[in-house]
């Protein structure tokens, strides 16, 4: 993806340069003509930021009115050639991702949600392509170019479908042993999309369950509650329980927190949702009820 729009911004180069070189020789006319062209280009940009903003705006209200489940389609990819990999992509049916939506249920249901199944997870045919990744150290403009082809991307590989999708969330599974390390996944707000970075490894499905499940809420506007530099879980909003006592070691984990304290600088990463739990701070971003049991 960056490639082909590396060359479309370079071909827009050349007639930028001619431009200049008729400004040289018929003062004053070619720039009015230039300037109408302008304003056309910015209220055509202006307007098709508009409606992006009012198509995110929309997708926020009605993904988190909780009235009805929220359809979520799982793309598989492959991110590597191994065997490995490919034996995993092969294994999935709809049962791998259940624990997810019974997770979603269960936590549902302990914030007195009308809607016993607020999630319903559907296995989509593997992809052959990967999404475009955003470089690194890019900046906002960047960035924002980036999750605009992201959406577009997307939209692209899965507009046909015919079944209700909701949220979209593309799974790219590694071989452990040849990326023992994978990227921060991540989830939008914007487009409803997550691309999530998980392993190929039947011991691993609970731990990508938990990757699943934290950027499923990122993209329903849930923020994360760890702290940056140490990823230890954030008191308050963090902690599976903060007002257990004694208050270490944390028996559950908070989803957008993702470990489990176990001391003031010490923690966890969880291995399974059984561990996890949804804390009042997240329920209040996803428009939950606020009243826990
Ligand atoms: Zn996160």
């Amino acid at each position: 993806m960056n490639t082909p729009r590396g060359t479309a911004s370079g071909r827009r180069t050349p007639p930028a340069r001619g431009g200049g070189a008729k400004r040289g020789g018929i003062p004053g006319d070619v720039p009015q003509n230039r300037s109408g062209f302008k304003m056309l280009r910015i209220a055509i940009l202006l307007l098709i930021l508009l409606v992006v903003a009012l198509t995110a705006w929309q997708d926020g209200y009605r993904s988190t009115r909780w009235r009805e489940p929220l359809y979520v389609a799982i793309y598989p990819i492959a991110a590597d050639d191994s065997p490995v990999t490919r034996a995993y992509l092969a294994a999935l049916d709809v049962e791998s991702f259940k624990p997810i939506d019974r997770f979603f249920a269960r936590e549902a249901e302990r914030y007195g949600l009308n809607d016993s199944e607020p999630t319903k997870i559907r296995l989509k045919p593997e992809l052959q392509v990967h999404p475009p990744q955003r470089a690194e150290g890019a900046g906002l403009l960047s960035t924002a170019l980036w999750s605009l082809r992201l959406r577009y991307w997307a939209w692209h590989v899965s507009g046909h479908s015919h079944e209700p999708e909701d949220i979209r969330l593309f799974i790219l599974y590694h071989d452990p042993a040849l990326t023992p390390t994978v990227p921060h996944s991540l989830g939008l707000t914007k487009g409803l999309i997550g691309v999530v970075y998980a392993f190929a490894a039947s011991q691993m499905s609970a731990t990508n369950d938990v990757v699943i499940a934290h950027e499923l809420l990122h993209t329903l506007g849930a923020t994360d509650k760890y702290n940056f530099v140490d990823d230890t879980p954030r008191f308050p909003d963090g902690y599976g329980n903060p007002s257990q006592s004694p208050l270490y070691p944390q028996m559950t984990a908070e989803l957008m927190a993702g470990r489990r304290a176990l001391a003031p600088q010490k923690s966890q990463q969880v291995e399974n949702l059984d561990e996890v739990v949804i804390g009042p701070a997240t329920a209040l971003e996803i428009r939950w009820p606020q009243h826990a049991r």
